[in-house]
């Protein structure tokens, strides 16, 4: 496991990365390098096409990079299969519908459960435990598909965490949701973060959750990362490259404006200096 100058485990190193769709002539990413410390929680952001979701199904492992190579905790992305890559990096599609393929809510996540290779009193006992945290024991036996929008989020985010991923990637999470609900699915999230310390990595056009959840932010712009930095840096940033597409929340912008900058309004921040 390798570690950086302040002894902090490297939980995903990108390196070089260059990826071009099969079949396709357009490059997608085109030299992404980039750093996640385990513990951290950090946002992906930037305009639509600028490669973010291509970034994160490389993360997950649903493509290889064309060249350069991706490192999970030290492990070469691409040799981790199986319930090993279960037990270290769950991916929540931006489509939960997209991901919820079973009968019943039960039968989602038993089915993580089975690719983790967790089997009988443990995988109940997590079942239990996740559906308790997300308030959908009621649903278990229901069908995925005739849930709510908001339930159906909630399904998809049970299905990853169940195998208690070190690393969770979130694509949108929050897309579709009122803003309550945003904000307690974001809450409970960042709480289990807390609880067992997983890296979390999401892509957002929400620029106060940037501000109110990340302990940084990568900027990606047209395939490559243009900028990364705390949220008040890359807000602050943003003020000198209009093609980013980036507003800063109200908070930063009237704080900025009397001299004392803040992104704050933030919940959890990981304790990684
Ligand atoms: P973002 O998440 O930032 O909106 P994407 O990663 O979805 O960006 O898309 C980046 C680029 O890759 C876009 O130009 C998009 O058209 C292209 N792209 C996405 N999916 C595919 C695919 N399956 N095949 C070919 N090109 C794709």
């Amino acid at each position: 496991r390798r570690e950086d100058d302040n002894n902090t485990t490297i939980a995903v190193s990108v390196n070089s990365v260059r990826f071009t769709y099969p079949g396709s002539t357009q490059e997608v990413l085109k030299g992404v390098n980039l750093e996640i410390r385990d513990g951290e929680v950090v946002s992906v952001i930037g305009p639509n096409g600028s490669g973010k979701s291509t970034l994160m199904y490389l993360l997950a492992g649903i493509y290889r990079p064309s060249t350069g190579y991706i490192q999970v905790f030290g492990r070469d992305s691409t040799k981790l299969i199986g319930k090993d890559r279960v037990r270290l990096i769950g991916y929540v599609f931006q489509d939960p519908d997209q991901m919820l393929l079973s009968s019943t809510v039960k039968g989602e996540l038993e089915f993580t459960l089975k690719l983790a290779d967790i089997r009988g009193k443990e995988a109940e006992d997590r079942i239990k435990r996740i559906t308790n945290y997300l308030n959908i024991s009621d649903l278990l036996d229901q069908s995925p598909h005739k849930l709510s929008v908001g339930q159906r989020r909630l399904v998809s985010v049970a299905s990853v965490l169940v195998a208690e991923p070190r690393i969770l990637i979130l694509d949108e999470p929050t897309r579709g949701l009122d803003n309550a609900m945003s904000i307690a699915l974001m809450d409970l999230i960042l709480t289990i973060k807390e609880e067992r310390g997983m890296t979390l990595i999401m892509v957002t056009h929400n620029m106060r959750q940037v501000g109110e959840y990340s302990d940084k932010a990568f900027v990606m712009y047209d395939g490559t990362v243009a900028f990364s930095g705390t949220p008040e840096e890359v807000f602050e940033e943003s003020h000198k490259h209009p093609e980013w597409g980036i507003s800063p929340p109200q908070v930063f912008e009237v704080t900025r404006s009397i001299g004392k900058p803040t992104a704050s309004m933030r919940r959890v921040r990981a304790n990684v200096a």
